[in-house]
């Protein structure tokens, strides 16, 4: 089990601020933003290479999330960024899929 399938099953505290059948949100454990939150599916996908064809769906409903959460946090007008970290090179550090939302600051581009 991940460490975030373990939040989802509650085993693990962790800020939620939305979460539905499909999907939850939390805010990450080390923030590199002042709004920094992980959305993640309630199914296990690794990484987006390991999406199928059924899991289309899914993939555009976390990113519909991630604008519906951006303004609900307040960031859509400053701007933020939304990041999937996939593989090694990435600095995929949790194999289970998760979309990062980061706003409230400046962000570099292009990012390290
Ligand atoms: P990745 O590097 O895989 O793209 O992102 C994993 C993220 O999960 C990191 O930003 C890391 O801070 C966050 N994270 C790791 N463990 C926990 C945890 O136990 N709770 C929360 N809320 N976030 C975590």
């Amino acid at each position: 089990m991940t460490i975030f399938e373990k939040i989802i099953a509650r085993e693990i505290p962790a800020k939620v601020i939305w979460e539905d059948d499909d999907a939850i949100a939390f805010e990450d454990v080390n923030p590199q933003a002042p709004v920094h939150v992980l959305i993640v599916p309630k199914k296990v996908i690794p990484r987006l290479s390991a999406a199928t064809e059924k899991d289309r769906a899914l993939l555009g409903k976390l990113m519909a999330v991630a604008g519906d959460l951006a303004k609900k946090l307040e960031i859509d007008k400053t701007g933020y960024r939304v990041v999937i970290n996939s593989g090694p090179d990435a600095g995929e550090s949790v194999p289970h899929l998760h979309v990062h939302l980061l706003g409230k600051r400046a962000l570099a581009w292009p990012p390290g």
